[in-house]
Order: C-alpha cells, then sequence, then structure tokens
C-alpha cells in the first residue's frame, strides 16, 4: 500500500552518521520545525476564519467581498479592528453589536476557531511528512471546505461563484507543489481522481437527483483531486467517510427530529467533511486496512 505521501525526495537525515553532539546541533538550526510552522499557521488560520465569515455572509446575497468594510447587519455600523478580531472580538463584545446590541451569531467564532485549528492540525501533517510545498494547496482546501459547509447548511446550495474557480485554483496550487517536490506523478494521479470522483457523484445524481445535489456533482471534481494529489487510500478513505457522517446525520435527523426522507439535510457540509477527513487521515487508516487484510 502507498504511503500517505511521504515525500519521494529524500529530506536529508538529520542524524545521519554524525557525532551525537554535531547532529543536535544540526536539529537546532533545520529551518522548518513541523510544530513551529504549524502554529503561525493557525493563528493565521484564525485571520483567514474572519474572511471565510465575509464569504458566507455575503456570496449567496450576492455582494462584493471586498467592499465594504464589515458592518453589522442590523444598524450599519463599521466594525472597528479590534472588535474584527478573530475569537477574542467576539468574547470581549460577548456576542453584541458594539453600539446596537444586536445579537452577533456565535458562528461567526466557531468558524475562525475551526479554521485555525484545522489549519495548524493540516500543516503539521504536511510539513512533518516532509511534504511542506503542498501546505498552501491545502490550506485553500480546507478554506474552501468550511466556508462552503457553512453555505450549504444555511441554504441548501453550494453557490457557483465558488465551486466554478475552486477546481482551476487548486489545479495550480497542486502544480506548484508537484513541481517543488519533483513529483508530477502526484499531480496526474490527483487529475484521474478528479475524473473518478466527479463521475461517481454524475451518476449518482442521475440515478437519484433529490439525494444528490448538482453542487455536490460540481464540486466532486475538485475533492478528488485535492485528495488524489495525496494518494488513493486518502481518495477512497475521504469519499466513504462522507457518505458514512451523511448517512448518520440522515438518519439521527429522522430518528431525533422526525424529519421525513423527503426534507434531508444537505448533504455538502458531510461531502466536505469526508474529504477534510481524508487528508488529515487517509493513509493511516487505508494502510491500516490493508495491514489487516493481509493478516487475517
Ligand atoms: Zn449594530
Amino acid at each position: 500500500m502507498e504511503s500517505w505521501g511521504r515525500a519521494t525526495a529524500a529530506r536529508p537525515t538529520v542524524c545521519g552518521s554524525l557525532p551525537a553532539s554535531e547532529g543536535r546541533q544540526r536539529y537546532a538550526s533545520e529551518p522548518m520545525n513541523p510544530l513551529t510552522v504549524a502554529v503561525v499557521a493557525g493563528l493565521l488560520g484564525l485571520v483567514f476564519g474572519s474572511l471565510a465569515n465575509v464569504v458566507i455572509y455575503r456570496v449567496p446575497r450576492g455582494e462584493s467581498i471586498i467592499r465594504p468594510g464589515s458592518r453589522c447587519p442590523s444598524c450599519g455600523e463599521p466594525v472597528g479592528w479590534r472588535d474584527n478580531l478573530p475569537v477574542v472580538g467576539w468574547l470581549l463584545l460577548r456576542g453584541r453589536c458594539r453600539r446596537c446590541r444586536a445579537p452577533i451569531g456565535a458562528r461567526y467564532p466557531l468558524v475562525e476557531a475551526a479554521m485555525g485549528l484545522l489549519w495548524f492540525a493540516i500543516t503539521l501533517r504536511l510539513v512533518s511528512a516532509g511534504l511542506g510545498w503542498a501546505v498552501p494547496a491545502y490550506l485553500a482546501l480546507s478554506f474552501l471546505c468550511v466556508t462552503l459547509a457553512v453555505i450549504d447548511a444555511r441554504t441548501r446550495l453550494l453557490p457557483n461563484r465558488i465551486t466554478y474557480p475552486a477546481f482551476p485554483i487548486m489545479l495550480t496550487l497542486l502544480l506548484l507543489a508537484s513541481v517543488g517536490l519533483g513529483d508530477l506523478g502526484r499531480l496526474v494521479r490527483g487529475l484521474l481522481a478528479a475524473l473518478a470522483v466527479g463521475a461517481f457523484f454524475l451518476l449518482l445524481a442521475l440515478i437519484s437527483p433529490r439525494g444528490m445535489g448538482l453542487g455536490d456533482v460540481k464540486l466532486a471534481p475538485t475533492l478528488g483531486l485535492s485528495l488524489g494529489w495525496l494518494s488513493w487510500g486518502a481518495v477512497a478513505f475521504g469519499v466513504f467517510a462522507g457518505f458514512l457522517l451523511g448517512a448518520l446525520a440522515g438518519l439521527a435527523a429522522i430518528a431525533l427530529l422526525g424529519l421525513t426522507r423527503k426534507s434531508l439535510l444537505p448533504f455538502g457540509p458531510w461531502l466536505v467533511t469526508g474529504a477534510l477527513l481524508g487528508v488529515l487521515a487517509g493513509a493511516d487508516v487505508a494502510a491500516w486496512y490493508a495491514r489487516s487484510l493481509i493478516g487475517s
């Protein structure tokens, strides 16, 4: 079974055949300590979580995400930089507008915290595996996934304004990562996975138009590309996890909320959650499964 994606280009080993003291010294001057890089990425993720909140609010309304600056939706008061600080601003205001005291939803700090945690975890994972070149691509993917999950949960739509540009953006970032790593095979595998996952979702939408929306079909190639660049195991795990979570949520909704099968929940949030789990854990689980098959 292929690995999740340890870089094929060998990194210089830290201790190698050097004497222990010299090895430690070289370790100390290692420029890319995964934990340090991940903490920086996590803090940056909090800020990008704020941007995600703007996208979540404005894109479904057809508004510009650049102008005007953030305003209170109730009284139109511009939000000062201090109140705009991720998570902290909301906590200091106790979830209310400074001027009109209208409540500000807990969604805002939650999206910011989720983005920060994801950016931390994904960066730690990739840099530890020697795939630092791919960090920008997968940070962009998690921005895309968080944003689309919340928009779909609120509006039951995955807007074309996001799903259409997502594929060329991910393709460009993964091309750069492949060139940086000297491994274009990953890009080829990603494109094959984009075709396979896209065709699979299109087929499901044709068979069951009510269960699978067209937005899901438009997003599927982007997720296939991103997971395929890592490994086939990540593709299999990511897609399977999405369907499993969606099915469990559907059953829970029927049992607890008394929803009928015709008013099922949107699938997008589960689809992108599965994909992110595929990025974080895909190959570990796939390799474990392959080992347990051989072992039995
Ligand atoms: Zn206000």
